[in-house]
């Protein structure tokens, strides 16, 4: 309800299927702006030794804080951490949401550190899927040893 109460969504990532969480709230509400403008007077009347109108004033400078804050919050939230695909550059551009893909993978390529994480495959295009079907069907093939002549 408030600025900073959190709630969270578990996502599927489009592209890597990895599971993030995503902060649901992007803007700020009306009772977050009612609750800025009441902090920004309670910090002004005290020094002006009572009710004073400039504090609706600061009220508006913490809303604005409030809505970068809360935007920025969602924003990179949005984003998958794992392979750097962005739904909402998606949406814009498929060709420069693949781009920023391919530089976050080449980046991750290179780093020491992701020398040992499982390996990032698009989603749909999963090797061990393919080679449980083989499996299954090279089993399938096998003759049935219960079964002698
Ligand atoms: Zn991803």
């Amino acid at each position: 309800m408030g600025i900073l109460t959190q709630k969270k969504d578990r996502c599927l990532c489009a592209f890597c299927s990895a599971d993030h969480r995503v902060y649901l709230k992007a803007h700020i509400s009306a009772f977050d702006v009612v609750i800025c403008a009441l902090v920004g007077l309670l910090v002004v009347s005290p020094l002006s030794g009572g009710f004073d109108a400039r504090g609706l004033g600061l009220g508006a400078v913490f809303v604005g804080i409030a809505e970068i804050f809360v935007g920025l919050r969602h924003r990179l939230s949005v984003k998958c951490g794992r392979c750097g695909f962005d739904p909402i550059i998606y949406r814009k551009s498929q060709e420069r949401a693949a781009e920023i893909v391919r530089l976050h993978l080449e980046r991750r390529a290179l780093n020491p550190a992701h020398l040992l994480a499982d390996p990032i495959v698009a989603a749909g295009r999963r090797p061990g899927r393919q080679k449980a079907k083989e499996r299954s069907n090279r089993t399938s093939r096998r003759p049935d040893p219960t079964q002698q002549p």
